[in-house]
C-alpha cells in the first residue's frame, strides 16, 4: 500500500514531474520480495527507480534483462532497484521468475499512486510514462530521465551513466571508461593463479550437425550430433562453443581426461551462439556439471526477453527433464556479451550479431597468437548472385562479419545449403558453403571450416557441398584456400 499522505509534505505537487535535486516522496509499497519501503532503504542505499509500462510488453520485456545485466556487472552496490508498473504482483512474480530477475524487485502500483508521487503521466491503457530515477542515500534526487517515446528502449549510455554514479557512491573508480575496462575482466573464472600463455591449442568438433541430431549409415563420415566445439590449450584453457548433442561426448572425454598435473577441478568457459534447441541440448547430458567443485561461466546473448540462466532452466524444467538446472552441484554462473567484449584466462572474446530468426552471435577468440572465429547459424543479407570470377558484395556477406573474421586462422561457418536449398529457404538463418568461401576470402582466412550440416544431407551431400566450396574459391582465383567440411571427431592443432 502506498502513503500519499506522508509523501505529499515532502513533493512540490503532483502534477509536474519529479526533477533532479528534489526530495524523494517516501512510500511503501508491495514488491516481488515483500513489502518495500523507501524510508527503509534510504541511509543504507541508493535507489534506482525503473518506471516501466508493463509486464510483457515488448519493449519492457527485452529492456529489463539489459538492466539486470548492467546491474549485475556493476560488482557490489549499496543499491536497491525497483522496476515499477501496474501489473498486479501475482503478474510480477510469474514475469520476473520468467525473465529471470534477481537484482531488479518488481513493484505493484496498481493505483498509480507511485506515478502520481513521482508527477508521471499515465495513459488510457493504464500504463505510465517509462522513466528513471536515481535516489542518494540521503533521498534526493539526483536525476530524472523520461523517455519522450514508449516504444522506444531507454538509452543504456544513460542507464550505465546512472549506474557509475552509484558506484562512485561507493568507492569505485571514477568514469564510465574505467568500469568499461573492469567489465572486459568482470567473466573471468576466478583461479588459485593465472594460466601460463598456451604453446599449443586444439579445437575439436564433437558435434557438426544442424538443427536434430541424426544416426545410422548414411552419416558414418561426417556424423550426427548437434553443433559442440572445443578449444583447449597445453596449460589448462578450456572454451566450449555451443552445447549441442555433442556436448555429451565432450563431457564424457573431459572427465576421462583430466589436464595433466591440474590441482584444480576441471573449469572452463562455455560460450553459446545462441539459444535454439540444437546448441543447447547437450547441457542436461554434460556431464562435467553433474560433479561438485567443477566450475563453468556460461556466455552468452540474452536479450531475447529472457535471461541467458532463465533460458537454459527452461529446458532443464521437470516437464522436460528430471534434474532443475538450479540442483547441479557444480558451480554456474551466466553472464551476457552484450556491454562489451570479455578477457578470459588471457584469451580475447569479441561478439557480433549476425542475421538469423533470433539473432545469433560469431565470437572471434585470439589466444596464444591464434585466432579463432566461430560464426554459425546465419543468413546472407540478401540472396547472393553468384558470379564466376567476383566476390559477394557488402549486400550479400555482412561487413561485421567480414571484420570479425580478419586474418582468422580459422573460421567455423555455417554452410547447411546447396545454393539451390537456400535460395528456397529465405528466411530460415542458414548458409552455403560458397557464400562461406567469399567470406573466408574478403576475411584473408587461412583455413574454413564448414560447419552445421543439414540433417537431410547425408555423407555424399555434404561431399557435394564441399566440392562446390572447392570449386568457387578456384574459379576467384584461390584454390590455396584450405577448406574442410567438419566431422564429429575432427580434430586441429593450431
Ligand atoms: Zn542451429
Ligand atoms: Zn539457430
Amino acid at each position: 500500500m502506498t502513503n500519499p499522505a506522508n509523501a505529499k509534505d515532502k513533493t512540490p505537487g503532483n502534477a509536474t514531474p519529479v526533477k533532479a535535486g528534489d526530495k524523494t516522496p517516501l512510500w511503501t509499497a508491495s514488491s516481488t520480495e515483500g513489502p518495500v519501503s523507501v524510508a527503509d532503504v534510504l541511509g543504507k542505499q541508493a535507489v534506482l527507480l525503473i518506471f516501466y509500462s508493463g509486464d510483457w510488453t515488448d519493449v519492457c520485456s527485452d529492456e529489463l534483462p539489459l538492466l539486470e545485466e548492467l546491474i549485475k556487472l556493476a560488482g557490489p552496490l549499496k543499491l536497491k532497484s525497483l522496476a515499477i508498473s501496474a501489473d498486479s504482483l501475482a503478474c510480477h512474480k510469474a514475469f520476473g521468475e520468467q525473465i529471470g530477475l534477481e537484482k531488479i524487485v518488481l513493484v505493484s502500483d496498481y493505483h498509480h499512486a507511485l506515478s502520481q508521487l513521482y508527477g508521471l503521466t499515465v495513459d488510457e491503457e493504464g500504463a505510465s510514462q517509462r522513466a528513471t530515477i536515481l535516489i542518494d542515500p540521503a533521498g534526493i534526487v539526483r536525476e530524472v530521465n523520461i523517455e519522450p517515446d514508449k516504444q522506444k528502449p531507454r538509452s543504456m549510455a544513460a542507464m550505465e551513466n546512472m549506474i557509475q554514479q552509484v558506484r562512485e557512491w561507493n568507492g569505485y573508480p571514477g568514469g564510465v571508461v574505467e568500469w568499461k575496462k573492469e567489465r572486459l575482466n568482470a567473466m573471468q573464472l576466478r583461479r588459485s593463479r593465472p594460466l601460463e600463455a598456451p604453446t599449443r591449442l586444439q579445437l575439436r568438433f564433437w558435434g557438426t550437425r544442424g538443427s536434430i541430431p541424426v544416426s545410422g549409415l548414411s552419416y558414418v563420415h561426417y556424423g550426427g550430433n548437434t553443433s559442440c566445439v572445443s578449444l583447449t590449450s597445453d596449460t589448462g584453457h578450456l572454451f566450449v562453443f555451443d552445447c549441442g548433442s555433442g556436448a555429451r561426448e565432450l563431457g564424457q572425454h573431459l572427465l576421462a581426461n583430466p589436464e595433466p598435473g591440474s590441482q584444480e577441478n576441471l573449469s572452463g568457459y562455455i560460450i553459446l551462439s545462441h539459444t535454439h534447441w540444437d546448441h543447447i541440448q547437450g547441457f542436461p547430458f554434460f556431464a562435467p556439471v553433474f560433479r561438485p567443485g567443477n566450475r563453468f561461466n556460461i556466455l552468452g546473448w540474452s536479450n531475447c526477453s529472457q535471461t541467458l540462466s532463465s533460458i537454459m532452466a527452461g529446458q532443464m524444467e521437470k516437464i522436460y527433464f528430471p534434474v532443475s538446472l538450479s540442483d547441479l552441484p557444480s558451480e554456474l554462473n551466466f553472464y551476457s556479451l552484450q556491454f562489451n567484449e570479455a578477457l578470459l584466462d588471457g584469451a580475447k572474446l569479441t561478439g557480433r550479431l549476425l542475421k538469423h530468426p533470433l539473432p545469433s552471435t560469431a565470437y572471434r577468440l585470439e589466444l596464444g597468437g591464434k585466432i579463432l572465429v566461430y560464426a554459425t547459424d546465419h543468413e546472407p543479407l540478401s540472396l547472393p548472385d553468384i558470379k564466376p570470377d567476383s566476390l559477394l558484395g557488402d549486400e550479400v556477406i555482412d561487413p561485421k562479419l567480414v571484420q570479425l573474421a580478419a586474418g582468422a586462422d580459422v573460421l567455423i561457418h555455417d554452410a547447411q545449403y546447396s545454393l539451390d536449398e537456400m535460395a528456397e529457404k529465405v528466411g530460415w538463418g542458414h548458409n552455403s558453403g560458397e557464400v562461406a568461401v567469399d567470406t573466408a576470402i574478403k576475411a584473408g582466412v587461412k583455413h574454413l571450416v564448414l560447419f552445421h550440416h543439414d540433417p537431410a544431407h547425408d555423407d555424399r551431400a555434404i561431399d557435394t557441398i564441399l566440392k562446390a566450396a572447392y570449386m568457387r574459391a578456384e574459379a576467384l582465383g584461390h584454390k590455396d584456400l584450405q577448406i574442410t567440411a567438419a566431422s564429429d571427431g575432427f580434430a586441429l592443432n593450431l
